[in-house]
């Protein structure tokens, strides 16, 4: 028979209740509630506004990564990982709205887009 230290047990007891169906509801409610505290950080400490134009309004802004690597990064951590990512490495991001990081793409992109006339 092996005996199992206090520890282990734990572990165990724990990976039993997460799995459960209270374990589910429980984490359910503490995600729902932990991932949007998450972002709202990363948006204070990037300056709540849009590098580009000042743009407020946080249902088009984003988080733009200034090494340009986001879609390799996304990929390897997944969402969540990513989050605290930013939170962790601010400085190599930037918040822009939709419009000026569609702008930014085009750009690095090389297109020409016919401008405008007022
Ligand atoms: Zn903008």
């Amino acid at each position: 028979m092996i005996l199992k230290t206090k520890k282990e047990r734990n572990r165990e007891k724990a990976r039993k209740y997460i799995h459960s169906i209270n374990g589910r509801v429980l984490r359910k409610a503490y995600d729902k509630k932990y991932w949007p505290e998450v972002k709202m950080r990363i948006y204070t400490r990037l300056g709540n506004k849009c590098a580009s134009c000042g743009c407020k309004d946080r249902r088009i802004l984003q988080f733009d990564h200034l090494k340009d690597n986001g879609y390799l990064q996304r990929k390897q951590l997944g969402p969540r990982s990513m989050l605290l990512y930013i939170l962790k490495h601010p400085e190599e991001f930037q918040l822009l709205c939709a419009n000026c990081n569609w702008i930014k793409r085009r750009i690095k992109e090389g297109r020409k887009e016919p401008e405008v006339e007022p």
